[in-house]
């Protein structure tokens, strides 16, 4: 399913976007018991808005080249008079009274958003088994997680639900999905995408971004839903970001490819082939100049994200007091405090407090400049790290997981082994450079190699995945 050809097919009429949200529709009906990536479809808004979108067609008055496009959306992202629930149990009940910005871009270009796709709750997980509705699968081994936090965005991708989908990356949720379902995930630099109406985990590293089958799909989506926003103050307006993007490379002949050798101890043979594989394609066929790199800091990366993201995580779920949102408590005495305990004890996971728990601890006052403090220096740091590696390369090319896809309770009782799963992804998010993960080739599940770049060099790291499908094309699961 490639959204370009699709949306250049409704352009020429050889389909129309009602025809094809039908066939959608009937495949999720078909094979989405067995996936379980929607948490909910809903159809009706979505043919009105097909059915409006082939008038427009027909009228020679489409609103972009990819009018009538469905995209699925992660379910922490808000929708006017829907649900939104983050897949958590607190949220039931709540509607969203407004629609992200990301929502209004999708449709200011006549793209129709579509359904809730499954997640971990408030996107903290690494498998989505931390949903609090059901479990995910992998399109291509249903004994297997889809990877996570936006385990349903990948999923519905891949098992060819939908061409295009939106998910949330905070320390690898967009990038480790996708390299476990086998198709492309983007996380855009840090501030280039709205997060307004997208629920906060930890604000300084949220970022919403596309999956696709190919690196053009994402390209799309990302363009689409990218710019400054009056209502994020920390969206980058558009001339610094011209200023970055100045002092990119344009000609991928002769790019020069830094590795971090040294982060590839312990990652899985398939997964170190598929690399090597990657790195001679890319020499041969772009005469590019493969150099060793060191990313020093990066063995910090893991306990400094998982500092920074819960201390703000603790801030962020806060809100949630069964009071303003969703669900709340049936108490028997009319005490608040117990209302506030009742309702966060029955609406949270375990996980989820787990994290507000190791959050709070390391913001408390005793113990501030000890753990968080001293995980802020240190994110300043790795941030650094890659400063001085983009004076001498490109990009920066390693894989995206350091194993494919787990089976379902592999990890789940070892927090610190899932959170290691993201060993090779938070840095990125920590330095707010974006990364994309994209299919590596291999005979067996889908393995995923990432790209790095400078800020603002989305465009670079999608031409270069793009490139890579020559090497090796990712195929929709058959179900
Ligand atoms: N797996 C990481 C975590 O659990 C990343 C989550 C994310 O990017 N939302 O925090």
């Amino acid at each position: 399913m490639d959204a370009l050809q699709i949306a250049q097919k409704f352009q020429k009429k050889e389909i129309s976007p009602v025809e094809f949200l039908n066939q959608c529709f009937e495949n999720i009906e078909k094979y989405d018991s067995k996936v379980q990536a929607f948490l909910e479809v809903e159809k009706e808004q979505a043919l009105q808005e097909a059915r409006e979108s082939e008038e427009r067609i027909a009228k020679g008055q489409s609103l972009s080249p990819y009018d009538g496009l469905p995209v699925g959306i992660k379910d922490n992202i808000l929708q006017k008079d829907r649900k939104s629930w983050c897949a958590s149990k607190i949220l039931e009940g709540f509607i969203a009274p407004y629609s992200a910005t990301v929502i209004e871009k999708l449709r200011s270009k006549g793209m129709i958003p579509i359904g809730r796709l499954n997640m971990d709750e408030f996107a903290m997980g690494s498998s989505t088994e931390n949903s609090a509705y059901q479990k995910t699968k992998n399109p291509h081994d249903l004994e297997r997680v889809p990877g996570g936090s936006s385990g349903g965005s990948a999923a519905a991708v891949s098992a060819g639900f939908l061409p295009l989908s939106l998910g949330s990356d905070t320390g690898g949720s967009i990038r480790q999905p996708a390299a476990f379902c086998g198709n492309v995930g983007l996380k855009p630099t840090y501030g280039s995408v709205s997060r307004y109406g997208l629920t906060a985990f930890s604000s300084s590293l949220d970022q919403i971004g596309p999956f696709a089958m190919t690196a053009e799909g994402a390209r799309i989506l990302y363009e689409v839903i990218a710019g400054e926003d009056k209502r994020d103050s920390t969206t980058i307006p558009e001339a610094v970001r011209a200023k970055h993007q100045a002092k990119i490379k344009t000609d991928l002949n002769g790019l020069k490819i830094g590795i971090p050798e040294h982060l590839l101890d312990g990652i899985s043979k398939e997964v170190l082939m598929s690399l090597e594989k990657a790195k001679e394609f890319l020499s041969k066929e772009l005469n590019a100049e493969v150099i060793s790199v060191k990313l020093p800091h990066q063995k910090y990366g893991i306990p400094v994200y998982y500092i920074v993201a819960n201390s703000e995580a603790s801030a962020n779920l806060a809100r949630f007091d069964g009071i303003r949102y969703g669900r709340r408590a049936k108490i028997s005495d009319n005490d608040l405090i117990h209302l506030y305990e009742a309702s966060r004890t029955e609406g949270f996971g375990s996980e989820v407090k787990r994290r507000i728990l190791i959050g709070t601890f390391a913001l408390s006052s005793g113990y501030y400049d000890a753990y968080y403090g001293q995980a802020l220096k240190v994110r300043e740091l790795i941030r650094q790290d890659y400063q001085n590696v983009f004076e001498k390369v490109d990009v920066v090319l390693l894989p995206t997981t350091p194993s494919v896809a787990f089976k379902f309770g592999e990890k789940v009782q070892n927090p610190v082994e899932m959170y290691l799963s993201d060993v090779l992804t938070v840095s990125a998010s920590l330095a707010g450079i974006p990364a994309v993960s994209v299919p590596g080739p291999t005979d067996g599940l889908p393995i995923g190699l990432q790209i790095q770049g400078p800020h603002f060099s989305e465009n670079l790291i999608l031409r270069i995945a793009q490139k890579m499908h020559e090497l090796y094309q990712p195929k929709v699961a058959s179900l």
